[in-house]
């Protein structure tokens, strides 16, 4: 198998990273203090292999009782989970695409047969998700790479229509307008999953959380890693947990430079579908951006290049702060103007 590709990390060069969809603002200041309190002895210890002490955080912050949350390793871990409690060889797990490319290498650890449902130009839901008679469905919303959101009230619908589970992952909900954590307790085949990696700026710290009938957690509880998430993550999640004005005041700035990225790449002519998460999908139809992506990486400037069918004449760039996206507008420009001389 060819095995999951991550966004670029380089360790070599300082970068203005928007490839990965990470926050450009650091975390809230009590994340630093709450670690600071258990750096020394207490490290000897395991963790609580439920990190009831989040899960207690995490239950009094979304009012969804403790037994119905469990913790992961970043969400990565808890679709992991999904993945290896629910599909053998053969069984059939679907999703709309394009999406989060991690599922492709999770449903091919387990041998399943994968369903990929293409979704419709304008990135609606597509009606022939349902027909796949999944064993497990995974809505990634809003989606990756596109941005776009899909209403709750037509996954409700969908949930309603498939016997299967239903995973809507919410990576980058705290962006959106709308979240499907209601469903969570009314429909038992729904499981949201949310991150702390990106509203919260912790995607060092490695913590998703799940929401779902308590009767599913326990079977992905068999197949979890006993001690997954570790001392230090528990603690700094709950301080970020505990500290939602940073985070919120961190969502809104995104939100807004959000808005002038994308009217600044639709006025350089790309086509821009409006975006419900911390990034934007940019597209110039039937024009390979690999040399846009090398011209910006050059100047220093990453953003995330996919070289797969339907996705080359795109780039997804993360919302940065302003100066990043300032670099990144002057990277494209000078790019641009170069083209024309050379045409
Ligand atoms: N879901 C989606 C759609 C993502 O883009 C990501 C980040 N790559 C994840 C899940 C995983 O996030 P994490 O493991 O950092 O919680």
């Amino acid at each position: 198998m060819r095995g999951y590709t991550p966004g670029e990390q380089p360790q070599d060069r300082r970068y203005v990273k928007l490839n990965t969809n990470e926050n450009p603002y650091p975390p809230s200041p009590s994340v630093a203090r709450a670690l600071t309190r258990v750096v020394g002895a207490e490290l000897r210890l395991y963790p609580d292999p439920t990190a009831g002490a989040l899960r207690d955080a995490a239950s009094a912050l979304y009012g969804i009782p403790r037994e119905q949350i469990l913790v992961g390793n970043g969400s990565d871990d808890l679709l992991t989970m999904l993945v290896r409690a629910c599909i053998g060889p053969g069984d059939r797990i679907a999703y709309p695409v394009p999406t989060y490319s991690l599922y492709d290498t999770l449903a091919e650890i387990q041998q399943g047969e994968v369903v990929r449902v293409p979704f419709a130009a304008d990135f609606r839901l597509p009606s022939a998700l349902a027909d796949a008679n999944a064993k497990l469905t995974i809505i990634c919303n809003p989606n990756s790479p596109s941005g776009t959101l899909t209403p709750v009230g037509e996954l409700a619908r969908f949930a309603a229509k498939t016997s299967g589970l239903v995973v809507v992952d919410e990576a980058y909900v705290d962006f959106a307008d709308e979240t499907a954590l209601p469903l969570v307790g009314r429909t038992e085949n729904v499981i949201v999953l949310r991150t702390l990696s990106k509203s919260y700026s912790l995607a060092g710290v490695r913590i998703g959380l799940a929401f779902g009938a308590a009767s599913v957690l326990g079977e992905l509880m068999k197949v979890k890693d006993s001690y997954n998430v570790n001392r230090l993550s528990i603690v700094a999640a709950v301080a970020a947990l505990g500290d939602q004005d940073w985070m919120r005041d961190n969502v809104a700035r995104i939100r807004a430079t959000r808005g002038r990225l994308t009217a600044s790449l639709r006025d350089l002519g790309y086509e821009v579908p409006d975006s419900q998460t911390n990034f934007v999908l940019a597209r110039k139809p039937g024009v390979d951006q690999e040399a846009i992506y090398l011209g910006c990486k050059e100047r220093g400037v990453l953003v995330r290049y996919f070289a797969v069918d339907g996705l080359r004449d795109a780039l997804r760039i993360t919302v940065g702060t302003e100066e990043e996206i300032d670099a990144l507008l002057a990277a494209l420009r000078s790019h641009q103007s170069r083209d024309h001389r050379e045409r």
